[in-house]
């Protein structure tokens, strides 16, 4: 028989119900404590785990989300196909100390009578929202609604996702929710490529191809920080990444703040975003260009 007290920590909860969800949300607040947000769409791997890691630090709670968002893909995307391993995510989740992980189904998110929804669009039109028009309204609507469920103080977000995070710090400011919005460093392999949910979905020959984007974007950025001029350095940069076999959306400098296109002179400090195909597989990366010394 087992008389003694249980020692360890108590385990995650994992509720589906926002409902389930509010009244955790508000036993930690009548403990006074402060709580981070961590949303993701699952098929975890370190960089998610990186942000758990951050919230962990400056946040006495913290509740991770797996939510894949239908709105954010459009017909001929993954969402069918986008990596779903609940088991593994939350075993994930658990083992990096979150206390809670909200796994809602689409009606708790939205309901069948569900017709708003938000937009970003001077940030939103240009890099992926140029190429997936529906994409950063169904983030910035999914992300408004797990703000007011979950109803955190501070959110996470990777800078993988650049364009994501700058839009997420918009709506939050304009829509004037009490919540810190915090960037994390992109995680990468030791092989430089970044970690990536989608990156399973590559062949063992696109795999170990990869990593050249994120080579092809140091070496750019080397040489337009030492002086070349941007446009010829893009230009034979999208060249050299076609000729290994990648399908360029996009490989363009633009300014941190506004995404407003740096073709000339790098006069503030900026970054080299680049999104291509690599046989069925999207991948996306940026790197910082900094001003010259
Ligand atoms: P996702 O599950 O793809 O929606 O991503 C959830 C969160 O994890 C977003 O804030 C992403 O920016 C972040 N994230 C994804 N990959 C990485 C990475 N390699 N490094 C840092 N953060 C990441």
């Amino acid at each position: 028989m087992d008389s003694m007290p249980h020692l360890q920590q108590p385990t995650m909860s994992v509720v589906q119900r926002s409902s389930a969800l509010k009244e955790r949300v508000e036993f930690y607040r009548k403990k006074g404590q402060r709580i981070a947000f961590v949303p993701t769409m699952g098929g975890l791997h370190k960089g998610h785990l990186s942000l758990v890691k951050h919230a962990k630090v400056t946040a006495d709670v913290v509740i991770a989300s797996i939510f894949v968002n239908p709105k954010q893909f459009g017909p001929t995307e993954d969402f069918d196909s986008y990596p779903r391993d609940h088991t593994t995510d939350v075993a994930m989740f658990e083992e990096e100390g979150c206390h809670v992980v909200y796994i809602p189904e689409v009606e708790e998110i939205y309901p069948p009578d569900f017709k708003t929804v938000i937009q970003v669009p001077a940030l939103d039109g240009v890099l992926c929202g140029a190429s997936r028009p529906q994409f950063f309204t169904g983030i910035a609507t999914v992300l408004a609604r797990l703000f007011l469920q979950v109803n955190p103080d501070v959110t996470f977000f990777g800078e993988k996702d650049y364009q994501q995070l700058l839009i997420v710090k918009q709506l939050v400011k304009d829509l004037g929710l009490p919540i810190t919005v915090e960037g994390c460093p992109i995680i990468r392999e030791q092989d430089g490529l970044a970690m990536s949910s989608r990156n399973k979905y590559l062949s063992e020959e696109e795999r170990a191809m990869a990593p050249a984007l994120y080579q092809e974007m140091q070496k750019a950025v080397q040489e337009m920080t030492s002086g070349k001029k941007i446009e010829s350095v893009l230009q034979v940069s999208k060249k050299r990444l076609k000729d290994l076999g990648f399908d360029i959306d996009y490989f363009e400098v633009r300014e941190i703040a506004s995404l407003a296109l740096v073709e000339k002179d790098i006069t503030q400090t900026s970054r080299l975003f680049a999104a291509a195909m690599l046989g069925n597989t999207r991948l996306i990366d940026n790197i910082e260009v900094s001003l010259k010394s």
